[in-house]
Parts: C-alpha cells; sequence; structure tokens
C-alpha cells in the first residue's frame, strides 16, 4: 500500500555518494529531492560574504537572523537562493565545504534551516539528505539510510571528479580535509552526525552507484513505498 506523503532520509559523512544517491532514488520514486547540505553552504556564504569571524558563536547567531535561505526547482534541480540571489553555482568550493561545517555547529543556524527542512516534508513527498535528517529533522521518515564508506574511497571519489573537471588536486590533502569535516560533524554538541538507531546501515566502499542504487530501491519497497 503507498502512503500519500512519504520522507525518506539519507545521512552519511561528506562523499559517501548522498545526493548522487538521493537524485537518482528521488527521480525513480518520482518525488523531490532535498539537499540540506546546499542550505547550510548558502548560509557559510552570506558569512563568508559578511567577514564573519565563523569562531565567533554570537556573531553568527546575530548574523543567520538577515539570511533569508530558500530552495527552488528549475526543470527538478533544486536551486538555493540566498536573500533572492541564486547561489547554487558558487557553493561548491573548499572553501564553503569547511566554513558550512564551522557555520552548522551553530543552534540558530541550525534552528532556522531545520525548521525550513520539516516545512518542505510536510509539504511532500521527497528524499531528503544530510547529517541529522533521520535523527533530529524528520524522526518519523519511512525509511532511513545511513550512507558510508571509507575515507579513502570517498577522497578518491571527489579526487576523480575535481580532475574530471580540470581542476589540480591532491589526494592526501583532499582525505585529510574530508577527515577533518567529519569529525567536526560527528563531534558537535548539536545535531551530530550519527547514525539513527532504526536506520539502515549502507556501506558503499565496494559498491558501484547503480548497486547502491538498486538496494536503496530494494528497501524502499521493502516499506511498501515507491
Ligand atoms: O552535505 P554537504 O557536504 O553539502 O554539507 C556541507 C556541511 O553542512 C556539512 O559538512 C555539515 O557540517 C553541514 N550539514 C549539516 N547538517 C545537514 C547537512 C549539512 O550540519 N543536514
Amino acid at each position: 500500500m503507498s502512503k500519500e506523503i512519504f520522507s525518506i532520509a539519507i545521512d552519511g559523512p561528506a562523499g559517501a555518494g548522498k545526493s548522487t544517491i538521493a537524485k537518482l532514488l528521488a527521480k525513480r520514486l518520482g518525488v523531490i529531492y532535498v539537499d540540506t547540505g546546499a542550505m547550510y553552504r548558502a548560509m557559510a556564504l552570506y558569512m563568508l560574504r559578511k567577514g564573519v569571524d565563523l569562531s565567533d558563536a554570537a556573531a553568527v547567531s546575530a548574523t543567520c537572523v538577515s539570511a533569508d535561505i530558500t530552495i527552488a526547482f528549475e526543470e527538478g534541480v533544486q536551486q538555493v537562493i540566498l536573500n533572492g540571489e541564486n547561489v547554487s553555482g558558487l557553493i561548491r568550493t573548499e572553501e564553503v565545504s569547511a566554513a558550512a561545517s564551522k557555520t552548522s555547529v551553530n543552534p540558530d543556524v541550525r534552528a532556522k534551516l531545520v525548521e525550513l527542512q520539516k516545512k518542505l516534508a510536510g509539504e511532500k513527498s521527497l528524499v531528503m539528505d544530510g547529517r541529522d535528517i533521520g535523527t533530529v529533522v524528520l524522526p518519523k521518515a519511512e525509511v532511513k539510510i545511513y550512507l558510508s564508506a571509507s575515507s579513502a574511497v570517498r577522497a578518491k571519489r571527489r579526487y576523480d571528479e575535481l580532475i574530471a573537471k580540470g581542476e589540480e588536486c591532491d589526494l592526501a590533502a583532499i582525505e585529510a580535509e574530508i577527515i577533518e569535516r567529519d569529525e567536526r560533524d560527528m563531534k558537535r554538541e548539536i545535531s551530530p552526525l550519527k547514525q539513527a538507531e532504526d536506520a539502515i546501515l549502507v556501506d558503499s566502499s565496494d559498491m558501484s552507484i547503480e548497486e547502491v542504487e538498486e538496494k536503496l530501491l530494494s528497501i524502499v519497497k521493502e516499506k511498501g513505498l515507491g
């Protein structure tokens, strides 16, 4: 039996393939895909533009009040809008990645973005990915997946992506950055990255994208969705 509105939560560390898989799954199920990392990235971009010291919690809290972050869809692809400007093309740099993981420790930033995420899930069926979706944002999600992979595999995937884009990069430096970001995400006080008790662990280290997609689809079907 198919439910009217359902949510699928996918959490996991940086570079585990969450967004690739979540996008594919959403397409197969005919629902929207919401990338919550993009919201934290847009918030981080705002902080960088304002020159806020990210270790100054009071300054981050005060500044986030004036950041209006929303999402829109263009031909099914999520766009993130910061105070009316589509910043989707500006948030994928290493600088913004690092700033997002620092900004996201702030409780006021999280409260603001979690509210938006909950609202979206109340309106439509979706696949949502992030770090705290199954634990905090959508604790009642019909399906919860924790998608992981070794840091070496995640770094190699990122490295291949950057090389394909013609960017110069260093594999060891990428792995170090990934490990540092995971540590910060897992050790923060509020909503740390962790597997929800009722989430299904999928380790994608030795799996192709197609294999992960099929695995997740079978989990979704077992729950009677899709
Ligand atoms: O997933 P992505 O790499 O785009 O996320 C960027 C950063 O945003 C993460 O390192 C994490 O600190 C933060 N984030 C979060 N909670 C989420 C999604 C992302 O704290 N639900």
